[in-house]
């Protein structure tokens, strides 16, 4: 399967015309007439993952994250992305990246992170395109009944991959909760339009001191803070997904590789 082939069909699941004006998005290093077997979805375009890529023989490497977002003017092997990008081109290994447009695609990375801490039935943007209401950032839904707030983060924390430090939880670990938000990555821009849509409980990752501190003290939802790479990893199968069912005939792998920024918790 030529990796031209393997972009459209991406493509048409994330349209790249939806990301972001700052994003960086589509084919980072690869030549579009390669072939591609095999296909490594990961969250980060590191040096860990260049080396499972590697190890597995990988095509192509689908991440979620950019390797770079801003303009560069080398990519000499002296710094760590030069470096990532030198061994991918050694061994004919491209780079595709799809971020902000695979956020508010429908299924997005917020659908596959909702299913993943337990939420049912239909899920709705919690920041919805104008022009779509289907499309958007984070998404609302509920669970099958109310539970505890402090139920909901520990089944929340066995739906989501081990990482150092685990979750954490703002509020009342009583309060009952089912209508739930949640948006994968740095959602803390959400935090007003999660209040704003009465959700229970906003599960998202990145959330500072004073923004969350000052959420639950106005009385706003409970809060639940994951790990970054957590909450973004239950798309990749996702979109692994995607490439079977539109007939593209590789084989798929997903990055186990932990690459959350943090390694360990004390
Ligand atoms: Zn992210």
């Amino acid at each position: 399967m030529s990796l031209t082939k393997v972009i459209e069909v991406l493509e048409a699941a994330y349209p790249p015309a939806r990301a972001e004006s700052w994003d960086a998005v589509g084919l980072v290093c690869g030549d579009p007439v390669q072939e591609v077997r095999r296909v490594l979805f990961a969250v980060d375009p590191v040096a860990a993952v260049a080396e499972e890529a590697l190890e597995w023989r990988a095509d192509l490497i689908v991440t979620h994250h950019p390797l770079y977002l801003r303009g560069t003017t080398s990519v000499a092997a002296t710094t760590p992305k030069g470096r990532l990008i030198h061994t991918l081109i050694k061994n004919d290994i491209s780079l595709y990246t799809a971020h902000t447009n695979a956020d508010v695609a429908n299924p997005g990375v917020s659908d596959a992170l909702a299913r993943a801490v337990g939420l049912v039935g239909d899920l709705v943007p919690l920041q919805p395109f104008p022009d779509d209401p289907w499309r958007g950032l984070g998404r609302i839904g509920e669970l099958p009944s109310a539970m505890t707030l402090g139920d909901f983060a520990a089944q929340a924390s066995k739906g989501l991959p081990r990482t150092s430090w685990g979750i954490r939880v703002a509020g009342d670990l009583d309060r009952p909760v089912s209508r739930v938000a949640v948006s994968g990555g740095a959602g803390d821009s959400l935090l007003g339009t999660a209040k704003a849509a009465e959700v229970d409980v906003f599960l998202t990752a990145d959330l500072r001191h004073h923004p969350a501190s000052e959420f639950v003290e106005s009385g706003g939802p409970a809060l639940i803070d994951a790990a970054h790479w957590a909450t973004e990893w239950p798309w990749l199968d996702s979109a692994a997904s995607i490439l079977h069912s539109s007939g593209v005939t590789v084989e798929t792998r997903v990055s186990a590789t932990v690459t959350d920024a943090w390694t360990k918790g004390y």
